[in-house]
């Protein structure tokens, strides 16, 4: 797959998809296939960086296939969802990931014998066959098969016994689809403290498996763990109450405002908006993703998504264009284009909104930031509370509520 970080390259990805989404994803979606894969979609990369939406993905799938043959598919989108409205609510848990992670790596440099495990898990030199192969997999593409991630968070934790938060950081720092949410939660998710002592362990009868059609294949893993316990933290994290923006934001005041793209909504097709802005602005932050550094796939994806989504923009608005470096003062970025308001796509909790706030805080409170959250979000994040349960059972009212058609 080439991942190009373009809307129209997403299009043509999920076009080129779009017959296999229905029952064949169904039954095939479980297998790695190594990088020539076609039984899984790969949208994720395009849709994190906000280059499509769920809801165009789901509509065009729906558009092609019956809700109860697209409903696997459907459902896995919804996890990406649902994970996104769960972390909204509970954001001490990303605090808690941000915390865990610096101490592991402080950790990491006060003890060599951490430190060469680390690298040997990292560098693809463990021994384990399949665990080397997927590490190596990831630095080189920039993208796991969604199995691949479940047996390496596994084998990371439960049987090589590293700390969990390293393993989330290293994919963090090379996934292209690198996200907060669904990475935070997910390798919580393995590690038995999403579902509470309910871990996932890998087995290499299920590797050698689900790897049987892999080039490399089957891959072999010899010596996992069988009886580790699951995970345990002292902290309860309490879930807040959803604080959403306006479902209809007011642009009726005429002021002229600028847009602001980012590394989770760096294109400006999939919002509504009512009249073109004065300024578009792109802000592409992969480098807060870890204190690490970042890889190349990872950061190139982010960066020329923003870039490219910023040049879209100004030429159909026919409007001015802005890079918002680091470095680079945002107020004085507006205030030469005359812009007064700030509108930009929902910041979710993670990286980019750690990095970007405290810039965005003052229009906040002075009331001049507007805040857009797609209509999907809107109907299903209220039932990200607890388990996924509560929003598979809303999936379908939820896409109507967010007028997808075929739903
Ligand atoms: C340890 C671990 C870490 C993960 N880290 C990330 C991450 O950083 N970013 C990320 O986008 N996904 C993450 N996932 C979820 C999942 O593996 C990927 O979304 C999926 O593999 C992407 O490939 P795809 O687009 O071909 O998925 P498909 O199977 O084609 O599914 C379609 C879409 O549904 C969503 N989706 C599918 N499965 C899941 C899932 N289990 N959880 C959440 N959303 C899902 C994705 O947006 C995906 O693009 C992680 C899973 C695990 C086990």
């Amino acid at each position: 797959m080439e991942f190009t970080p373009t809307r129209a390259a997403g299009l043509a990805a999920l076009d080129s998809f779009l017959p296999r989404a229905g029952k064949r994803y169904a039954s095939t979606r479980n297998h790695d296939l190594g990088t020539g894969r076609d039984n899984v979609s790969q949208q994720s990369p395009w849709l994190h960086a906000g280059l499509l939406s769920e809801s165009e993905v789901l509509e065009t799938v729906l558009g092609q296939h019956s809700a109860s043959a697209a409903e696997k598919f459907v459902s896995e989108v919804f996890w990406r969802i649902y994970f996104k409205g769960y972390l909204e609510q509970r954001p001490s848990v990303w605090r808690s990931y941000c915390d865990g992670r610096d101490a592991a790596l402080a950790a990491l440099d006060a003890n060599a014998g951490l430190r060469k495990a680390h690298d040997e898990a990292t560098g693809g030199r463990t021994g384990i066959e399949a665990f080397d192969h997927w590490a190596r997999e990831l630095v080189e593409t920039g993208y796991l098969h969604n199995h691949a991630r479940m047996w390496f968070a596994s084998i990371w934790m439960h049987t090589l016994q590293l700390d969990w938060h390293l393993g989330a950081d290293f994919f963090l720092r090379h996934l292209r689809d690198g996200d907060a949410a669904s990475n935070t939660l997910s390798w919580r998710w393995v590690a038995g403290l999403h579902t509470k002592g309910k871990h996932y362990m890998a087995r290499k009868g299920n590797i050698a498996r689900y790897t049987a059609d892999h080039p490399a294949g089957p891959l072999a893993a010899e010596g996992l763990a069988s009886d580790a316990e699951p995970l345990t933290e002292a902290e309860d994290h309490q879930r807040n109450p959803l604080d959403l923006p306006a479902a209809q934001p007011d642009f009726d005041t005429g002021e002229p405002f600028a847009l602001l793209l980012h590394d989770e909504a760096a294109s400006h097709a999939v919002l509504d908006l009512p009249r073109p802005p004065a300024l578009v602005i792109g802000a592409a932050r992969p480098e807060a993703r870890s204190p690490l550094e970042v890889g190349d796939a990872a950061r190139s994806f982010a960066q020329e998504a923003v870039h490219g989504g910023v040049q879209e923009a100004a030429a159909q608005f026919g409007c001015a264009q802005a890079e918002w470096r680091a470095q680079d003062r945002l107020a004085a970025l507006m205030e030469e284009a005359g812009a007064k308001r700030l509108v930009m796509p929902y910041l979710p909790i993670g990286w980019t909104r750690d990095a970007l706030w405290p810039e965005l805080e003052p229009l906040a409170s002075d009331g001049r930031l507007t805040t857009l959250l797609p209509e999907l979000d809107r109907a299903t994040w209220p039932h990200a509370k607890a388990g996924f349960f509560g929003v598979k059972k809303v999936m379908h009212s939820a896409m109507r509520e967010a007028g997808i058609a075929g739903a």
